[in-house]
């Protein structure tokens, strides 16, 4: 294969990976060298100033020896063709593309080529060739093998940007049972590592800035990169096992607050390929992945904790009505909230009002009294919001019956006209696919009672397995005989020191987090 013919092999088989938005690092360019990196933004996200920033995505190799019961990639899958990038191809392919304006930083992810650390240091070489030769300043997203050697990290996390290492299914157990090669130590450790090392770098980095005496002696002089600086994510795939919302925000929150992750991405299951232990159904849980975005986005921005999103008992997101307005439906006795007396907390709390808007009126009322037009001209979604405020003791809603019901079926309607309707207008349905045009795949109404049903039965076959402990994790599955010839694949997994030793999931039917908040 030409460089071409690898690239669109492997940029295809990199699609997948939604992990991979927000640089949040600013770096300007810099004399006889390369690139910039500015802050947030990648794969066609937006920055603060409205441009659309570009990454190069693509895996150094496909030619996975892992297993993974989901994944295109996977070793038993003989339908796609093999290949892998050379260090000096990808690094001399992101620099012309660089050059010629395509794109502003490289996300690399890969297949496991014979074991984690040979893959780490393919993608080291390149990254070297990159940042050392190239003098390449743009931004670069890493993506971390489950397993890799804490000393190859730390030379990948100096090279890098941002850090990723994918979680990919929420407790031991469906690790176990669909990605049997890898372990929750082989993912937990480096994701550690990381937060430890970006913790100490920037600890000495502050040291050094503020000139203690500590360095008076001997400035510290940085020779090496800051790092991962943008810090680290990861990603869970949803909808592939039976986790509920209320295990996966949880370990989402662990994960924020134990290993301080500045990300994590929520990715519906999508089936790209056949295995049994897969659920039976080919619906896309677009919608619960969004519910999740929302409820993730008031964890970290609105001052929210999972036991006021969600609770045991209910432990899916109402998929008709975003978190928040469901927390407010749940909670009409802490409205209306009055906008121009009310602290950012309780404005926060309100349907329809964002975290900038929030600021906004917070702002804008030390010069005047807010009303429905100054609201509206602040870009506050005034409709869904005029049933929870006061605008000086006028109520919103007047009219409106103020119970859970009324209230409800009004949220729940499509967003009618205006400039939110309109956004609303263009959101299109389904997956969308990074490369051609696809039909929209079906889109489940999650959570309701007939389709919990409907996952049940989807679930079965994964609850049969879960019950004989002794055939999971098991190295011989159907295919796995028929696997194809790795390129690249000099070392094999059982050599290799970093391969998962851990795996096999407990027989109960109890999920156990990979991560739990202490
Ligand atoms: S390690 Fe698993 S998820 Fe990653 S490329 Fe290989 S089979 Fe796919």
């Amino acid at each position: 294969m030409n460089v071409i013919e690898k690239l669109e092999v492997l940029a295809d088989a990199a699609k997948y990976d939604v992990a991979c938005t927000s640089s949040g690092v600013q770096r300007s360019g810099k004399k006889g060298q390369l690139g910039a990196a500015h802050q947030a933004g990648c794969c066609h996200s937006f920055t603060p100033d409205g441009r659309c920033v570009t990454l190069l995505k693509v895996l150094m190799t496909n030619a996975c020896v892992y297993d993974c019961a989901y994944c295109v990639n996977r070793a038993s899958n003989a339908a796609v063709p093999r290949t892998a990038f050379t260090p000096r191809e990808l690094a001399d392919l992101t620099i012309g593309f660089y050059r010629r304006n395509y794109i502003e930083g490289l996300f690399l992810s890969s297949g496991v080529a014979g074991c984690p650390d040979r893959t780490t240091e393919l993608m080291v070489q390149a990254l070297r060739i990159l940042r050392e030769e190239y003098g390449f300043r743009g931004y670069i997203h890493t993506k971390t093998i489950p397993g890799t050697s804490l000393e190859l990290i730390d030379e990948l996390g100096r090279l890098s940007d941002r850090l990723s290492v994918n979680l990919e299914l929420p407790s031991k157990q469906s690790l176990g049972l669909l990605a049997p090669n890898k372990s929750r130590h082989s993912i937990l450790a480096p994701m550690r590592h990381i937060f430890e090392s970006v913790a100490e770098d920037k600890e000495s980095l502050a040291l050094a800035q503020r000139r203690t005496t500590v360095y008076r002696e001997k400035r510290m002089a940085r020779k090496t990169r800051a790092f991962a600086p943008a810090g680290q994510s990861t990603q869970m795939i949803i909808g592939a096992t039976p986790e509920s919302d209320y295990q996966i925000l949880n370990l989402s929150a662990a994960l924020y607050t134990q290993l301080s992750l500045k990300r994590v991405f929520f990715s519906a299951y999508l089936p790209v390929v056949a295995d049994p232990l897969l659920p039976a159904t080919d619906a896309v849980q677009l919608n619960r992945e969004h519910r999740l975005y929302q409820a993730d986005w008031l964890l970290r921005y609105y001052g929210f904790n999972v036991s006021e999103i969600i609770d045991e008992k209910n432990p899916f997101l109402a998929p008709d009505v975003d978190p928040k307005a469901n927390w407010a439906l749940n909670h009409l006795d802490f409205f209306p909230v009055e906008v121009n007396t009310a602290p950012l907390e309780a404005l926060l709390r309100v349907p329809g009002i964002g975290v900038r808007g929030a600021r906004l009126i917070l702002r804008a009322r030390r010069q005047s009294t807010l009303g429905e037009a100054e609201l509206r001209r602040l870009g506050i979604a005034y409709k869904r919001a005029r049933y929870f405020i006061t605008m000086n003791g006028a109520y919103g809603g007047s009219g409106i019956d103020f119970s859970r019901d009324a209230l409800h079926a009004r949220l729940s309607a499509p967003i009618d006209g205006g400039r939110h309707g309109r956004r609303a207008d263009r959101a299109v349905q389904g997956q969308m696919s990074l490369f051609e045009a696809v039909d929209a795949p079906p889109v489940l109404p999650e959570a309701s009672p007939a389709n919990r049903a409907a996952l049940d039965v989807a679930f079965e076959a994964q609850r049969r397995a879960l019950a004989q402990p002794a055939a999971i994790g098991a190295p011989a599955r159907a295919g796995e005989s028929e696997r194809p010839p790795i390129l690249g694949a000099d070392t094999s997994p059982a050599e290799c020191e970093g391969a998962s030793q851990e795996g096999a999931p407990h027989g109960n039917a109890v999920c156990e987090p990979l991560l739990s908040v202490a």
